[in-house]
């Protein structure tokens, strides 16, 4: 597809966003969750005598700490529902269920969890509701594998519960050991479509061709090509070429491991102003020691073998250190 070539249809990508989140727990979602371990679910008692499930750190009314935690039933009653008719991957269950805000029984409060009826028409708001414990509890929410209306279960011993709730949480819950960070999988995944000047831009990349745009009124030349200018709210005018060099105008030294991480640190991401642009490109500095990189340093792209190259800006491997004299600083100062 050519850049001017409006019948060409834009790229899309699968996009996958996804980390595990860590976090610790505090005193009294930690003993919820050692807890849960042990089967058995603990509110939060305010101290006007609410019970609130999931418990909270402070009184949501009145700001007082919580530190009063009580059992509940395993119990309770359907206050609203939706019905989820095509589950996601991480979802509790993977046939369709019930999304319910559930009361327990000596709670004053709903928890949001996930109702195992088979149709939508075996939910009703008002209905009652069992747990169903997992085989191998961990200290998760995910102990509680779901609930189940009470109706289809016929024997009453299955999740281990009876109708008695204690008045104190289990003295063999103190042996168990405390829970005190939990990990929940975050993940999103959609389509980006890139739009047409993205994937003319794109296009040209694999051809190891870089363009941008230039405004008819202000004359900066955007890269990566876009199809009007912010400034002047006028559309951009014919792609034009810049070049595979430029000056590093700002960049940071990345010293810090994270999830998910391509590259062992310490490395270095920089804005880069091709010769030719009015915009830096962000993009990795490499082929040299880290503490020699330096605002006006000129580098150059290092592509990937040209059998390898792609619509992605993976195609550029890094820029690298190019060797000329630096950039004088009124040369780039406005485009930081
Ligand atoms: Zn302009």
């Amino acid at each position: 597809m050519a850049i001017d070539d409006p019948a060409g249809q834009p790229l899309t990508a699968p996009y996958l966003l996804q980390y595990p989140y860590r976090r610790s727990l505090g005193p009294v979602l930690g003993r919820f969750f050692t807890a849960l371990r042990g089967r058995q679910i603990l509110g939060a008692r305010t101290l006007d005598g609410r019970v609130l499930v999931p418990p909270l750190e402070y009184d949501p009314e009145t700001g007082d700490d919580i530190d009063d935690l009580v059992p509940v039933s395993a119990r309770g009653t359907v206050t609203t529902w939706a019905w989820v008719a095509q589950p996601r991957p991480l979802h509790p269950l993977q046939r369709p269920f019930a999304f319910a805000l559930i009361r327990l029984d000596g709670a004053d409060t709903a928890m949001l969890h996930a109702v195992d009826a088979l149709h939508p028409e075996a939910m009703t708001t008002g209905m009652r509701v069992r747990a169903r414990w997992s085989d191998a509890p961990v200290g998760h929410i995910t102990d509680l594998a779901c609930f189940e209306p009470e109706d289809r279960v016929g024997d009453k011993d299955r999740v281990g519960d009876d109708d008695r709730v204690a008045a104190e949480p289990d003295p063999a819950l103190l042996d168990l050991k405390p829970v005190t960070s939990m990990t929940t999988p975050l993940s999103l995944d959609y389509t980006v479509t890139a739009g047409y000047d993205l994937t003319a831009f794109l296009r040209g990349i694999a051809r190891k061709t870089i363009l941008g745009r230039e405004c008819p009124a202000c004359q900066k030349v955007y890269v990566p090509a876009r199809g009007t200018c912010p400034t002047c709210s006028v559309p951009t005018g014919a792609a034009v070429e810049v070049a595979h060099a430029g000056t590093i105008t700002t960049f940071c030294v990345v010293n810090i491991p994270f999830e998910g991480q391509q590259l062992t640190p310490p490395y270095v991401c920089a804005s880069v102003l091709l010769d030719g642009a009015d915009i830096p490109i962000f993009h990795l500095v490499g082929g040299g020691p880290v503490e020699a990189v330096h605002m006006g340093m000129r580098v150059r792209a290092v592509w990937v073998p040209d059998e390898a190259l792609a619509p992605t800006m993976e195609s550029i491997r890094y820029f690298e250190p190019s060797g000329e004299p630096d950039a004088p600083f009124d040369s780039y100062k406005e485009h930081l």
